[in-house]
């Protein structure tokens, strides 16, 4: 089970597993539980994306390396993210000196 801080995700369009579960696709941002914005700032309202308070954003990540759906996961809440969580895992976005 994951830590109660890691975030979960908020993205523009979902689809269905095959476990008829809710999945995130389309632009994807980090967001915690009890916010109305992403990590990155953007109005969760405003800018019409949904809330998937199921999907832990380390999950996104792993969705969009290992199914054929588009996922577009934001860089701003990646670095948000990573600069909180496991480094390890978050080398691909450190930003460039
Ligand atoms: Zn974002």
């Amino acid at each position: 089970m994951a830590g109660r801080r890691d975030p979960a995700v908020a993205a523009s369009d979902q689809w269905l597993d095959d476990e008829g579960v809710r999945e995130p696709r389309g632009s994807v941002h980090a967001w915690r539980m009890g916010t109305n914005q992403t990590l990155c700032g953007i109005p969760l309202h405003k800018a019409g994306l949904r809330r998937f308070p199921h999907v832990l954003w380390l999950d996104a990540r792993w969705l969009a390396d290992t199914t054929d759906q588009r996922l577009v996961l934001c860089h701003r809440c990646a670095a948000a993210t990573g600069e909180r969580t496991a480094r390890r895992s978050w080398t691909r976005w450190r930003p460039r000196p």
